[in-house]
């Protein structure tokens, strides 16, 4: 046990997602090393959540609760977790706010994550559905039974149709494994409520020029093919500018009409951010520097969806993934420990291990080590990374910056 005031570095990391789990976990070692050291991780939930895996909980295809795993089983010891939520950040007082109380920081890791960007389109909060959550992905599912449920009692054809279609806006990743997925599941859940399976209509709005915006021609061509085989209509080149009961408006003033709008167009930096006065670029995201550290607040690290990362490479921000969080948590792993001791930094490289994405529960598309690859084997590669990352979740426990 360790007196109060023998501790000197006071390491406060802020969320316990894919980037900020991965930094407490990395720092474990260095922990046990510095009697003076004390980390203390902060989140809302007492799980870390499986964010990739949530389009299955969308689609009803996952529990809820099988995206979580309970944070105590995999937090190194050296580490303090509280369960709260974060409610400031005061970089002037070096202190994080939170429901719980206040939390000083002689260093600190923002690895808050993001919030769904709807571009303040007239609407759209109050009708769409947002799959960002567990709860929110949970919510959609709930909200398709209803729908179907509803056309099963619905006497008027139209305002049977209308309830049996699902619309998603957003034709990135996660908008296109939602979209195959309820075209995939629709069917069976009408049959269940006896409502005609031909009534199943799934609509995949985009407002680019194809789907998986930044994707090889290749990749967006099989994605397209796979998705027309589960007769998913894909609207490219259609900008959302409204949603009301009945639809959501498209530019030139079509209504498309649903039952269920999820929105899936994009994320944002958590308004706890900006509120903060700390520098944020694009989307609402941290600005760092090449060691991913907040600009003028060089005892501030960023992970994940949370900082403006730029590739040195390509001159690109860098897209918020969970691989790019995982890079990022490697780095700042390395880089804050070197902080404290006064030892050289390592400047962020991204290492772009590919790109996959399942499309229905048995084809995927994926880039992979300058290949293209559709159908089947992509999907599998998609369940096998789900699966590597659990048990690296589980195998980083006790692992440490060396
Ligand atoms: C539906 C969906 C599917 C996706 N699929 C893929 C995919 O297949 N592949 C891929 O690479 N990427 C995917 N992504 C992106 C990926 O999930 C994110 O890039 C990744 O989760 C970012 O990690 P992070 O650590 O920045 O944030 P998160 O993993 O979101 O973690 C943020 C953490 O902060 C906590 N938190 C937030 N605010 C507070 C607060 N005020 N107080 C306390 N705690 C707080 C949250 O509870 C959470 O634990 C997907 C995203 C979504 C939404």
């Amino acid at each position: 046990m360790y007196k109060r005031q023998d501790i000197d570095t006071q390491i406060v990391v802020a969320g316990a997602g894919y980037s900020g789990l991965h930094v407490a976990q990395r720092l474990g070692r260095w922990l046990s090393r510095r009697s003076n050291a004390r980390l203390t991780l902060i989140d809302q939930h007492h799980y870390h959540e499986l964010v990739t895996e949530l389009p299955r909980v969308a689609t009803g295809t996952r529990e809820e609760e099988a995206t979580h795993i309970g944070l105590e089983a995999v937090l190194p010891d050296q580490v303090n977790f509280m369960q709260t939520a974060v409610t400031e950040i005061r970089p002037a007082e070096r202190l994080v706010e939170t429901a719980s109380g206040d939390v000083k920081y002689s260093h600190l890791v923002l690895a808050l994550g993001s919030t769904p960007n709807d571009f303040q389109i007239p609407g759209l909060s109050e009708r769409a559905l947002y799959p960002y959550t567990s709860d929110g992905a949970r919510g959609v599912w709930e909200a398709v039974n209803l729908s179907v449920r509803r056309a099963a009692e619905a006497s008027d054809p139209d305002e049977r149709q209308r309830l049996m279609t699902l619309v998603v806006g957003g034709g990135g990743p996660t908008g296109v494994e939602i979209a195959a997925g309820f075209a995939e599941e629709l069917p069976e859940l009408a049959s269940r409520y006896g409502v005609p399976p031909d009534l199943c209509r799934t609509v995949l709005i985009e407002a680019g020029d194809s789907i998986l915006p930044g994707a090889s021609p290749a990749l967006v061509q099989r994605a397209s093919e796979i998705l027309q085989e589960l007769h998913v209509a894909v609207r490219t080149g259609a900008v959302i500018i409204g949603a009301t009961k009945e639809g959501l408006r498209v530019r030139g003033g079509e209504l498309v009409r649903g039952g269920v709008f999820v929105w899936a167009g994009g994320v944002k930096g958590p308004q706890i951010l900006a509120r903060s006065g700390l520098p944020t670029g694009t989307n609402g995201r941290l600005e760092v520097d090449r060691y991913l550290r907040v600009l003028d607040h060089l005892e501030i690290f960023a992970a994940g969806d949370a900082a403006l990362v730029i590739d040195p490479d390509t001159g690109r921000v860098l897209a918020p993934l969970a691989q790019t969080a995982l890079e990022e948590a490697a780095n700042v792993a390395h880089n804050l420990p070197a902080a404290v001791e006064g030892k050289p930094l390592r400047p962020f490289r991204f290492h772009d291990k590919g790109f996959v994405v399942s499309v229905g529960s048995r084809k995927g598309v994926a880039a992979v080590a300058g290949l293209t690859i559709g159908g089947r084997l992509a999907h599998a590669l998609k369940d096998a990374i789900e699966w590597e990352y659990r048990q690296s979740v589980k195998h980083l426990r006790g692992w440490g910056a060396a």
